[in-house]
């Protein structure tokens, strides 16, 4: 597998982003070890040249240049502060059912954006058309 073949993934889960990490630079003791950059939302986005490299599960945003100090949720919060996991700002574990969720529609619904518009506007017309022909209806009737 390439990196590449990241892009096309979904990390819904913490698990799945700890397991993403191939060739991470930094150690289980670092403040940016594998298990604290998954539990703040990133999976890796590396390669084999450039290995500090990750992203965010849910707004997408990608970070490299990485330093042993880093702390994720920190990071995360400089750099996308509109991200909806950033605003809960716990861990997987502590979040409920019901904003995991709602985190999950959020991740869709970014990782889909495109398809998304193309639905919305697709529906607003056929919403639109069905109007108009109730309308004739009613005014027939
Ligand atoms: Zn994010």
């Amino acid at each position: 597998m390439d990196s590449t073949s990241n892009n096309a993934k979904v990390y819904l889960f913490q698990e799945d982003r700890e397991k993403s990490f191939k060739h991470w630079p930094f150690s289980d003791e670092k403040q940016c070890s594998v298990r604290k950059m998954a539990e703040a939302g990133f999976y890796w986005n590396g390669t084999d040249t450039e290995m500090d490299i990750a992203a965010c599960f849910v707004c997408g945003k990608e970070l490299d240049g990485w330093e042993e100090s880093d702390d994720p949720w920190s990071e995360h919060r400089k750099h996308a502060p509109q991200c909806p996991f950033v605003k809960y700002g716990r861990p997987e574990a502590y979040l409920t059912c019901e904003e995991f969720v709602t985190l999950m529609m959020a991740t869709l619904k970014m990782r889909f954006q495109t398809n998304y518009t193309t639905l919305k506007t697709n529906g607003k017309m056929l919403i639109e058309k069905k109007r108009k022909e109730m309308e004739k209806l009613l005014r027939t009737n």
